[in-house]
């Protein structure tokens, strides 16, 4: 579809903007709502239902109840896995119209709304789907006149509370592992973007996921997110989001009932770059897109340029053309690589953050500006500051946005040092030809993940997840699988 094909396409979009409670989409108890508004032009898209401690207590007790009955926690893995399949093929015949939820709610272009994330919502659902009936529990070495077994079972209730840069895609990985195991899932969006995670709740109906086991309730965090996390009968909260409120989930568990807490948090990437990468064209090329794809607000983006100091000057040129050839432009045209901010504060944020590393006497090579502001949109052109040191703020903060630090370093040694100076630790990449050395940095990274030679690697297969203050726990993987479930160990004496 062309540009005005979606322009003409979203006119006809209908949105759910009601919780969707115990199987239906339903009003707040106290009638509250709050404005949508697209980043792509600062206007409303619709009003959404605000959720509170009232809501919380009506879709946790139909969470228990389903679990309870067993509707779906008793449930043959098989007929879970069938159910779940099915809710993956639903998303994918719907994956249009919910790529387009995503670009006018979220800001980011349609290609990356239908490629990876729509895509990856499928992929996420059909591989725990996959799973259910693969997992075996374990019996246990114990003596030769007793069977020692030792099962998953699901946890109960879980809370997902999730961010608004990858709406759709990040409660995937929370819902579909935590629905494979038999859990009752609520999932909290972020209230900047509600709407697909709105939407899809009536897929998962559709594919016979049972009342009261996947419920959504939009609202504010410090309402609707907290009354989650302080809920007495939620058995987990597994959280995306900044560091500062995945440590008021760990407060919450810690005065209500010491609930699991899960918390996948912010990241400060370092992409080191010695002189003797294998390719410095792709390299400079996969440096300048792991910054200022979707923005710069991912996770995992790798904010911060480690380049060796012989090949300084001309590497960052390199990466300098990619952030030419970036322009932020209408994220409904399937053409459009950059997209905009959130919204007004996010964008507002990330220009504060520009503004202070030319204060603290960083060197800005290229960007800088809001873009676009005749469209009323909230777009951010990329941004490059070279001679930056480690202790300036934007070397050592989560900005968020598409603004990429450049440090110089001298050896392995220093590059690491700069490399674990933070106080995050999700993800790190490691460019060189030298196999040892490469194995050798990657030890010494403090990150949960590190990518040879490429920035964007992983697989649904692998863990991902934060060292230091990144988070507690991981996504995707059996891992993930695993810790929606605790251990029960039967022991039987035989006689
Ligand atoms: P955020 O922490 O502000 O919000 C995340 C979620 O928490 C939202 O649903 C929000 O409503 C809720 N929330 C906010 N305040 C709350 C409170 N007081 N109590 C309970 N819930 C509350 O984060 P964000 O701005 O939506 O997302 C950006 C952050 O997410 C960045 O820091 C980014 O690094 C992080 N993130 C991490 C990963 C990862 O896998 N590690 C992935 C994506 C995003």
């Amino acid at each position: 579809m062309t540009g005005a094909d979606n322009h003409a396409h979203i006119k006809h979009l209908s949105f759910r903007t009601q919780a969707f409670i115990n199987g239906q989409y339903v009003s707040t108890v106290s009638g509250e709502t709050f404005e949508c508004i697209s980043p792509l032009n600062g206007q409303p898209l619709t009003s959404i239902s605000a959720c509170d401690t009232q809501d919380v207590d009506l879709a946790v007790t139909a969470a228990r109840a389903a679990f309870e009955q067993g509707t779906w926690s008793h449930r043959p893995p098989a007929e879970r896995k069938a159910i779940l399949l099915s809710f993956a093929h639903l998303v994918a015949q719907h994956a249009t119209e919910l790529a387009l939820l995503e670009t006018i709610d979220m800001g980011k272009p349609i290609s990356m709304s239908k490629e990876e994330d729509m895509d990856g919502v499928v992929q996420t659902i059909a591989w725990y789907a996959e799973a259910c009936d693969k997992i075996y529990d374990e019996v246990a070495p114990a003596t030769p006149h007793s069977v020692g077994l030792i099962t998953r079972e699901p946890l109960g209730v879980i809370a997902a509370v999730v961010p608004w840069n990858y709406p759709l895609l990040m409660a995937a990985w929370k819902f579909a592992p935590a629905l494979a195991a038999g859990n009752s899932v609520i999932v909290k969006p972020a209230e900047q973007s509600p709407l697909t995670c709105l939407r899809v709740a009536e897929l998962a109906a559709q594919a016979g996921i049972p009342d009261g086991v996947f419920q959504v309730l939009p609202g504010y965090g410090e309402t609707a997110g907290q009354a989650l996390g302080r809920h007495m009968d939620v058995d987990m909260v597994t959280f995306t989001g900044s560091t500062e409120i995945g440590k008021r989930f760990l407060c919450y568990a810690g005065e209500s009932n010491m609930k699991h807490v899960s918390l996948e948090c912010g990241g400060k990437t370092p992409n080191i770059i010695f002189a003797d990468a294998p390719d410095l064209d792709a390299a400079a090329y996969d440096a300048g897109m792991a910054i200022f794809h979707n923005s710069g607000q991912v996770c995992s983006a790798s904010s911060r340029l480690l380049i060796e100091e012989s090949i300084h000057d001309t590497f960052l040129s390199a990466v300098q053309k990619v952030c030419d050839d970036m322009v932020p432009a209408d994220p409904l045209d399937p053409d459009t690589t950059m997209g905009s901010m959130v919204d007004k504060n996010q964008m507002e944020r990330v220009l504060s953050y520009i503004e202070t590393g030319t204060q603290q006497g960083a060197e800005l090579i290229c960007g800088g500006k809001q873009v676009r502001q005749n469209t009323g949109g909230y777009f951010i052109e990329p941004t490059i500051f070279d001679r930056v040191t480690n202790d300036m703020r934007i070397a050592q903060e989560e900005i968020f946005g598409p603004v990429l630090s450049t440090l110089a370093f001298k050896n392995p040694e220093d590059a690491i040092q700069i490399a674990n100076n933070t106080n995050y630790g999700l993800q790190a990449s490691v460019w060189t030809r030298d196999i040892n050395k490469a194995h050798k940095v990657a030890r010494q990274l403090r990150a949960g993940s590190v990518n040879i030679n490429n920035t964007d690697g992983g697989d649904i297969s692998m863990p991902f997840g934060g060292y230091k203050q990144s988070g507690i726990g991981r996504d995707l993987s059996l891992h993930a699988y695993d810790k929606y479930t605790q251990l029960k160990s039967i022991y039987i004496e035989l006689s």
